[in-house]
């Protein structure tokens, strides 16, 4: 099944004389893969409603997302899924994600910023959830020198101890 929480409005959307193939209901153009969630041919097609890009198809965060590779859920909603990591750094570590796939903050787009405010109401949810009550730090590791070791956006929320400053 296809359809699924990952599927994301494309940020370069196919214009309209673009073709991806004979008469395909799916293709790739650009490292992209295309769905025609119409059934019809997108080589006619103003714009293409969604996209499924390679990155997500072989995202671990994103396979957890869909539940195809197992997690212990924490919180959910219709915008992002947060789960306990899985080599926890603190008596709470929960990783907080967005359902559609982007590759870290660095890859954040304009209209992705109400996204990214509920992130951080989200992961300000659960640590009232926790009873962290003394204060906790959110970190969103981003890039190679930021230690970011899995390519899909996400915050760590760490409570349950006290952090020190600066982080190593
Ligand atoms: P980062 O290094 O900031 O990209 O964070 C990735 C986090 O994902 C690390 O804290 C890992 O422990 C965690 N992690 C990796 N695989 C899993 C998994 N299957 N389930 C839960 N957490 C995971
Ligand atoms: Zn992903």
């Amino acid at each position: 099944m296809f359809f699924n929480a990952n599927f994301r409005k494309p940020r370069n959307r196919a214009k309209k004389g673009d073709c991806i193939g004979g008469n395909p209901k799916v293709g790739t153009l650009n490292g992209v893969l295309y769905m025609d969630l119409a059934g019809s041919s997108l080589c006619n097609r103003e714009t293409v409603p969604f996209l499924y890009t390679d990155s997500a198809m072989s995202c671990l965060f994103c396979k957890i997302v869909e539940g195809t590779i197992p997690s212990t859920a924490v919180f959910e909603d219709d915008l992002c899924y947060a789960f306990a990591d899985l080599h926890p750094q603190a008596p709470v570590h929960v990783l907080v994600v967005p359902r559609q796939h982007i590759d870290s903050l660095a890859g954040a787009h304009l209209d992705d910023r109400p996204l990214l405010g509920h992130l951080l109401w989200a992961a300000a949810e659960i640590a009232r959830t926790k009873g962290l009550t003394k204060g906790y730090r959110v970190v969103v590791n981003t890039g190679e020198d930021g230690g970011q070791t899995v390519d899909h956006l996400h915050l760590h929320l760490l409570g349950g101890r006290p952090h020190s400053w600066p982080p190593g």
